[in-house]
This record gives C-alpha cells, sequence and structure tokens, in this order.
C-alpha cells in the first residue's frame, strides 16, 4: 500500500472515529505531550486520566516540575508503577528548565538525549507538540503495524523493532503529523486491540496481511515465556501507640527507589534486631496473610507482620529517612501501589 493512501485512510478514519477530548490533547504543549507520553507507557488511558489531572493541578509547568521535590513527584505517581519514569521525569524537567530555558528541543536526537524519552515518546512529542514529521512506535502501534505487514517475530527482538521502526518510518507523513500520530495510537487502542480486533470497522482492512491471513491473534509475536523466579520477605508493620506505623524511605536508585516502606527483614527471628536497632521494644506481633506482588521480572512474596511497639529511652527520635505514618492522617509520601494497600486494610 502506497504511504499516501495509507495515510488518507488512517486520517480519514481518525476525523470520524478519532479522540479529540483527551485532557493532554486540551491544551498542547511539549509539557504535556511529554507527560502524557510517559504515563501512557504501560498503561491504560482510563487509569492515565486522573493521574494527568492531579499532576497537572500540582505541577502546570516544567518549571514547577523542575522545582517540585522528588518526594512530591513520586507521591503524584504513586499506583503507576515503574517509579524510575517518575524520577526521570524530575530529572529531564531540571534539565529543560535549568539547562535548556524551559524550551523542550524539537529535534529527535535532543528529545531522546533528556532522561526517560526514548524515540517513540520523541516521535510524540516533535510529532503533536511541534508538527513536525516523526514516526512513532509505541504499544499500539506496534500491534497495528505488526498485523499490517504481517511481522513475525517478538518486537522485543532487535531486528524485528527495527522492521517496525522501517514500517513506521515509511507510512509517517510530512504533514498533519499530530493527527496521524494521535490517529495511529486510536486505531491500535480502540479497533485494533490485543484481543478481538474490530476489522470491519478498520480503514486499513483491506490491506491488512494479518486480516487475510485471519490469523490476527498470531501478531505481534509473544514474548518468549521465562519463569520468574521468587523472592520472599517479611515486610514490619511497626505500630506506635498512635496507631502509627513506621516507614523507611529507599535509597533513590534500585528497587522502589526513593519510595518509603516499612523496613523489611528475612525470617520472624531478625525481628527484635532490627526494633533494637531501631530503640523499640516489642509489646505484641501478629502475623498477617502472605501477598504476593508481581514485577516484571521476579515475584516478591511478602508476609506483614504487625508488631506494636513502645520506644525505648535508646530512641533517636529524629531519624532521616524514617516517618511515623498514621494512615487515618497520612502525609504526602510516594509510596508503591501495594504498600499504599497493605496500610490502607
Ligand atoms: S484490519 Fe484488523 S488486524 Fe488489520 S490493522 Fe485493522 S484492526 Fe488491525
Amino acid at each position: 500500500m502506497k504511504p499516501e493512501y495509507f495515510q488518507q485512510a488512517v486520517l480519514d478514519w481518525f476525523e470520524h472515529q478519532g479522540r479529540t477530548d483527551l485532557p493532554w490533547q486540551k491544551t498542547i504543549t511539549a509539557y504535556r505531550v511529554w507527560i502524557s507520553e510517559i504515563m501512557l507507557q504501560q498503561t491504560q488511558v482510563a487509569t492515565v486520566i486522573p493521574y494527568f489531572e492531579r499532576f497537572m493541578d500540582s505541577f502546570p509547568t516544567v518549571e514547577a516540575l523542575a522545582n517540585a521535590s522528588i518526594d512530591d513527584v513520586l507521591h503524584h505517581w504513586t499506583g503507576l508503577g515503574y517509579y524510575a519514569r517518575a524520577r526521570n521525569l524530575h530529572k529531564t524537567a531540571q534539565r529543560v528548565t535549568f539547562d535548556m530555558g524551559q524550551q523542550f528541543p524539537d529535534s529527535i536526537e535532543q528529545l531522546i538525549d533528556l532522561p526517560g524519552i526514548g524515540r517513540s515518546t520523541a516521535g510524540a512529542i516533535r510529532s503533536i507538540a511541534f508538527k513536525k514529521p516523526a514516526p512513532i512506535l509505541d504499544g499500539n502501534v506496534k500491534r497495528v503495524l505488526a498485523r499490517f505487514a504481517a511481522v513475525e517475530g517478538w518486537p522485543g527482538q532487535t531486528a524485528v523493532h527495527k522492521k517496525l521502526w522501517n514500517i513506521a518510518e515509511r507510512y509517517s507523513p510530512n504533514s498533519r503529523t499530530a493527527d496521524y500520530t494521535q490517529a495511529m495510537m486510536d486505531l491500535g487502542a480502540i479497533l485494533c486491540k490485543k484481543t478481538s480486533p474490530n476489522c470491519n470497522q478498520c480503514p486499513l482492512v483491506n490491506d491488512c496481511k494479518a486480516f487475510s491471513q485471519g490469523n490476527q491473534a498470531h501478531y505481534p509475536g509473544k514474548k518468549p515465556k521465562k519463569i520468574l523466579p521468587i523472592k520472599s520477605s517479611l515486610f514490619v508493620l511497626l505500630r506506635n501507640a498512635d496507631k502509627a506505623i513506621l516507614l523507611q524511605q529507599n535509597p533513590p536508585v534500585g528497587l522502589w527507589g526513593g519510595l518509603w516502606v516499612p523496613p523489611q527483614i528475612e525470617k520472624q527471628a531478625d525481628l527484635h534486631q532490627l526494633c533494637n536497632k531501631l530503640g523499640l521494644k516489642v509489646t505484641e506481633q501478629k502475623l498477617l496473610d502472605n501477598r504476593r506482588h508481581t514485577f516484571s521480572h521476579f515475584h516478591l512474596d511478602y508476609q506483614p507482620i504487625l508488631v506494636d511497639v513502645t520506644e525505648t529511652p535508646n530512641r533517636v527520635a529524629e531519624i532521616d529517612n524514617q516517618v511515623w505514618y498514621n494512615p487515618k492522617n497520612p502525609l504526602s509520601l510516594g509510596m508503591p501501589a501495594p504498600i499504599k494497600a497493605l496500610l490502607s486494610t
């Protein structure tokens, strides 16, 4: 199919069926496109909308985000997962604000040089905010193109990824770049869904190879299955007389980096050592039900243990990176969703 026909078909469909009222489409700026694109990675639109709106209320400009504390940024991200994205947002906001005069660059090379911005996000910022040509290849577009051109293999493999980028480049237009980018994302989200694509409504149906093969579910190829290892841990919910729980802030890099979590121990026998170190005395303890949280590369099986404590005279009252968190009167802290859920039960 010639690129101009492909583009026309997609744009005609977009005019009647595309989404035009998403919050980040209302006032289009590079900042808003960037935030929405980062939030939308691995996350559904319906989930992202309230996060985006809260984020914009608190950080309406790149400068406001750059000047916010990382704690505040992580707090606004709590529940979206993949927290490295939030830390990179903060770093990029600081680069754009303090080194670039609050102006996002419009070239792909300069955009991908910023923390957390990959080629597809750079393409979305350039094509939507700056109205300049650039292909994108997010999860939705990968699915559309893999099916349309019957590209075999898992897109995580370099050769497959490259092939898909070549196709994305071939069909990417020089004009109406913002509409085209949004149209391709919408096509994947609305019609070319993972399961049961609505091919009868699709503007590409006459030339779609997967459709003609009747084999849409085969594309894109699945990631080779691997069995995730299981790690286990005890999460110690140290509770004081005010019913507040002790949280500690993780170091900035690593798993749940910069987020606030309860102390962890490997086995129950380590509890007294932990409490001694913290200057706390155990008055009562109770094991709660086991839970599992699955990360992209392992399962974490964790058992919460609720421990009532009193402070000993040895306790140093003000220690950095520790707070007593009262779920009834919560502080604005960045917390991983499973911990937030645990504390609210
Ligand atoms: S025809 Fe079906 S499988 Fe092909 S691109 Fe359209 S929705 Fe996807």
